[in-house]
């Protein structure tokens, strides 16, 4: 199959984003220039199905986003689960998204090793396969996903049959595959910034300094573990 050209390569970033850090923003930054993504578009979640309600209101996270990504005209907000009643799903989002972008759309939806390991409990999670291609990022204190034994086996048969070792192949297909970048591994989580808040110890360098002002004025995770 030829190389598909001059068609978006759409990165889609989706995280409860709890709040964003530079964890999330430097991965989505190295992927434009590792996939050669035309965009990454970030999706907070509304009210995930497979973890605790977020600290903050989906309000405060969306805004939070909005600052962090300000003055990079590649990455843009999507509100539409935080705006979509009840539990959000990420295939209810895909399915929105191929029929928005048509397609002739590369769909690359990026997840971090952590999450990936658990994919098989998200809702429909194969129907995923029939609508983008899965980007797996590395993160300090997870197995890679090289190491297979340890992956459930159902995760296991999709990767081993969906593989590709070079990041052009995903260009070759609009859907359907599974890459595991070489990003940096950033100590960084959303977890550990709350923990510092609720201690009052400092969080910067840790996320950008407007959302650690807007944490500030709005006394977001103060005073919770
Ligand atoms: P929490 O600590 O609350 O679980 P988090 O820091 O993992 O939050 P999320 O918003 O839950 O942030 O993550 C959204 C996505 O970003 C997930 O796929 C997660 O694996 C990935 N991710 C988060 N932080 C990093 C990081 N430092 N490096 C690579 N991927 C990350």
């Amino acid at each position: 199959m030829a190389i598909i050209d001059k068609i978006p390569v759409v990165g889609i970033y989706g995280g409860t984003f709890d709040p964003i850090h530079y964890g999330h923003l430097r991965i989505a930054e190295e992927l434009l220039d590792i996939i050669g993504l035309s965009r990454v578009i970030f999706v907070p979640s509304g009210a995930p199905r497979l973890r605790a309600v977020p600290e903050a209101s989906k309000h405060h996270r969306s805004e939070m986003v909005r600052l962090a990504i300000q003055g990079n005209s590649l990455f843009s907000l999507d509100e539409r689960e935080i705006n979509r009643p009840g539990m959000s799903t990420t295939v209810e989002s895909l399915r929105e998204y191929r029929s928005e972008w048509g397609r002739n759309a590369v769909l690359i939806f990026i997840v971090g090793i952590d999450a990936f390991r658990k994919i098989n409990q998200w809702h429909h999670w194969r129907e995923l396969f029939d609508l983008c291609h899965i980007i797996v990022v590395p993160r300090p204190g997870y197995l890679s996903v090289d190491d297979h034994q340890n992956l459930p086996e159902e995760i296991r048969t999709e990767l081993i049959a969906r593989c590709v070792l070079d990041a052009k192949d995903l260009k070759l297909q609009t859907h359907g595959a599974i890459y595991t970048a070489q990003t940096s591994l950033l100590e960084i989580s959303a977890t550990q910034i709350r923990s510092l808040i609720s201690m009052g110890r400092s969080i910067r360098y840790l996320l950008p300094e407007n959302v650690s002002d807007y944490i500030k004025i709005n006394h977001l995770y103060a005073g919770k573990t």
